[in-house]
């Protein structure tokens, strides 16, 4: 054998052994980290280890006679260990960009596609020997031309990618010079062929894809090391943009708010602008959480710092305060503007959240500020913009502006809280009871249980005078949870003094029907006083039905089936029709006050009052006539077929020690 092939051999198997070696640090490399590119990589240079390996063995039998059968085989070895290299060079580099992983279907067919070409370009010329130029076209210059297309697809991937570390580039480099290295020579290949000189090329190639495949060894060793590094970067500035941001929205944080407002006014006041501080409040948002979950809530409060972000008003800020409240800051230099920003933002809250099969509906409150017409400082503005906001909320308005003079307002009502939490605590709030009468029986029909403060400095207080308060404090709901106890209560005591279960008829808000824990709350008051849901009646006003029909109407079917009766509060004042009720399994209407003052006097008023009983009887419910105050009121409402009263003329609302005459008397 002559001393240049086994010099060849020698090299080849060297080769083989170092990137058999390099193929085996890289799996340990991807048993310790997992990235699916490296795996790519290491079969890749495992296929390349085969590769160098079967060129060494080549070398060595170049002057042995051997079989063509063995020559075939040999060659196709060669081919398809060279193909296999590239296409999971290839898969690396994608998965590697792209961060996404190969489908098992696209590796089968490659590994097929290369099997094919290799074996079909070997038996094209592997028992044709005297075809010296075929064999040299198959197995030269196509394998060539197969490798300068995928190096030069490398770089146009690589291009195009988002990847930017500086391995990368260097990698982007080797694949255009080697690409267009053996897109040359297999075109060359086919002009040149007989060329001496060009013979001699093909030996020096030999050894310089030697280098260029020990470089590409390398490179995916740095590259590895450049996208590691590239990965820590990112994991710590994802960790630092999530200590800045709320992780749920992507919004700032309050903190972050606190810290960003100040420039932005500083920024503000050199170029003299306006800003509108915005903060936004999502209107029941406890009940899309109740109702569909803390998922959907997460993923809607998303939604909405989304839309936020993309508003076309450009905000300065966008801040998540609390759970369902965004802070909006825009530059708003004129009213037409704001009351545009205003409509903008309502309509941004109000299309519908499409969210797991869910079409969510929600509405908000907005309170809202201006620098610097209302303040200078970040914090006042804020606390101003939220004076505005709870003022929203608690009078039921979509907006409110800052005014001089919440603030004061705000004040009373934070003492004013601590006061009525005392209040309850301490048992301050006592019921009085108003009796019903039933016109046909001229028996009583129940009471109605009315709330009154027992107030420590202040006596007997109203509930005109401390309801304003308990709403704008969102306490509704301790508040009729604290009535309906007492009620119930007394429900059980009348039961064991005077062996009668008198019906009571309690107040319930518009916050406490909605709330879903409701019926809970009553089953278990009516197991733990031992009195049977007849004796329990639910006072609603009409608004709370029209508001939330399908809510309302689902809780008043579960309380009937339940035995307990449910009564629309103050007919007429609200804006609902009878046409609606009807579908309403409820028990009573209660006709407003304010049609039965002038029932006597005035004959429009009478006419009403008529054909609301009537109307009502047709849709088979009882009417009862509220504020009855004189006998001639009585006789009237009793002629139109009235079925219960309440009023003053029969009796004003009495303390339970008042009551005894009442109870004792059928
Ligand atoms: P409402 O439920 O319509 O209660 C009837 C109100 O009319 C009571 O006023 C009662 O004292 C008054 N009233 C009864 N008969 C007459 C009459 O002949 N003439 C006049 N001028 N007034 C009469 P009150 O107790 O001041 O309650 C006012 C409102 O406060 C109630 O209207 C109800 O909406 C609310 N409220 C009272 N107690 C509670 C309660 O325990 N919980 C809740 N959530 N709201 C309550
Ligand atoms: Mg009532
Ligand atoms: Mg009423």
């Amino acid at each position: 054998m002559s001393e240049k092939y086994f010099y060849h051999s020698l090299l080849f198997s060297v080769e083989s052994i170092v990137f058999g070696l390099l193929a085996i640090l890289l799996l340990q490399y991807y048993r310790g980290l997992g990235r699916q590119y490296v795996k790519y990589w290491m079969l890749s240079l495992f296929a390349l280890s085969i590769h160098q390996l079967s060129l060494a063995i080549d070398a060595l039998l170049v002057e042995v006679s051997i079989t063509a059968i063995e020559k075939v085989i040999l060659s196709c070895f060669i081919q398809f260990s060279l193909y296999f290299h590239l296409v999971a060079l290839l898969f690396g580099l994608y998965c590697a960009t792209k961060n996404k992983n190969i489908s098992k279907q696209v590796i089968y067919y490659a590994f097929v596609f290369c099997g094919l070409l290799s074996v079909t370009a070997t038996l094209l010329y592997g028992f044709e020997l005297n075809e010296v130029y075929n064999r040299f076209y198959l197995r030269e210059s196509l394998p060539a031309f197969m490798m300068g297309c995928g190096l030069l697809m490398a770089v146009f991937f690589l291009y195009n990618s988002s990847v930017d570390h500086f391995s990368a580039r260097i990698f982007m480099g080797y694949c255009l010079f080697m690409g267009l290295r053996y897109i040359l020579f297999s075109f060359l290949s086919i002009v040149l062929i007989t060329e001496y000189w060009f013979k001699e090329l093909t030996e020096i190639l030999i050894f310089m894809d030697m280098g260029a495949f020990t470089l590409l060894a390398f490179l995916m060793l740095i590259w590895m090391q450049g996208a590691e590094r590239s990965i820590a970067i990112t994991a710590i500035n994802k960790a630092q943009y999530l200590g800045k941001h709320d992780p749920l929205t992507g919004a700032l944080n309050r903190e972050q708010v606190m810290e960003k407002l100040p420039i932005i006014i500083e920024e503000a006041e050199h170029k003299r602008q306006t800003l509108a501080v915005f903060l936004l409040d999502m209107k029941r948002f406890k009940f899309v959480n109740d109702t569909y979950g803390l998922k959907v809530g997460d993923l809607i409060l998303g939604e909405i710092a989304s839309r936020l972000d993309g508003s076309i008003f450009l905000p300065q800020v966008i801040g998540r305060l609390s759970g369902d409240s965004f802070v909006f800051v825009i530059d708003a230099a004129d009213k037409k503007q704001q009351a545009a920003a205003i409509e903008h933002l309502h309509g941004l809250i109000r299309r519908p959240y499409h969210i797991k099969q869910h079409k969510v509906l929600l509405q908000c409150s907005i309170g809202y500020c201006l620098y610097p017409e209302d303040g200078v400082l970040a914090e006042d503005l804020l606390q101003k913009a939220n004076l505005a906001l709870a003022q929203a909320e608690s009078q039921n308005v979509a907006t409110v502006k800052y005014k001089t003079g919440m603030q004061s307002h705000g004040r009373r009502l934070l003492a004013m809280e601590k006061e009525i939490r005392d209040g309850f605590d301490k048992n301050e709030f006592v019921l009085y009871f108003q009796p019903q009468l039933n016109l046909l029986t001229n028996r009583l029909e129940g009471f109605e249980a009315l709330v009154r403060w027992q107030h420590p400095e202040r006596g007997l207080l109203q509930p005109a005078s401390f309801l304003p308060d308990i709403e704008s404090l969102n306490l509704f709901s301790e508040l009729d949870s604290y009535v309906l106890e007492k009620a119930c209560q007394a429900i059980a005591r009348w039961q064991q003094q005077y062996r009668r279960k008198v019906t009571v008829a309690v107040n319930i808000t518009a916050v406490e029907f909605q709330d879903p824990l409701l019926i809970e709350n009553i089953q278990t008051l009516l197991y733990k006083y031992e009195i049977p849901p007849r004796c329990l009646e639910l006072e609603i006003t009409e608004n709370i039905v029209m508001t939330e029909i399908d809510t309302a109407m689902n809780t008043i079917v579960v309380l009937q089936n339940m035995g307990i009766k449910v009564s629309i509060d103050d007919f007429g004042t609200g804006y609902s029709s009878l046409a609606y009720l009807r579908k309403l399994p409820i028990d009573k209407i209660k006709i407003d006050r304010s049609f039965i003052e002038e029932v006597a006097s005035n004959d429009s008023d009478l006419t009403i009052v008529k054909s609301m009983v009537e109307l009502s009887h047709g849709l088979g419910k009882r009417v009862l006539a509220e504020g009855v105050e004189t006998e001639e009121q009585l006789r009237l409402l009793r002629n139109i077929g009235c079925d219960a009263v309440q009023g003053y003329f029969i009796s004003k609302p009495l303390p339970e020690e008042a009551l005894k005459k009442y109870l004792t008397r059928k």
